[in-house]
């Protein structure tokens, strides 16, 4: 899959092909169909904000499609398929 990436603080982001995650039997994996780079994210670009260890993929406020859900995901929370929109992820 592509992410944008950020590979050193201060330089541009890079766009990279990454593997897919995988999920766990609580978890579910969305396709991002869109992501919004917010201050949080331009403050680690930046180096004013702390973050965990380089490279990381921006971006924590998505909306995308449920593609896997895991064996023990609540079936009335979600579906395959349904559009879902992540307020804060990381
Ligand atoms: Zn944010």
């Amino acid at each position: 899959m592509k992410a944008v990436r950020l590979t050193q603080i201060g330089h541009p982001l890079e766009l990279q092909e990454i593997p897919v995650p995988p999920i766990g039997e609580k978890d579910i994996l969305v396709r991002v169909r869109a992501a919004g780079i917010c201050h949080s994210d331009a403050h680690y670009r930046a180096g004013r904000s702390t973050m965990g260890p380089l490279p990381i993929t921006l971006g924590h406020e998505v909306a995308g499609v449920v593609e896997k859900i895991g064996s023990q995901v609540n079936a009335d929370v979600t579906r395959k398929s349904r559009r879902i929109l992540i307020r804060s992820a990381r």
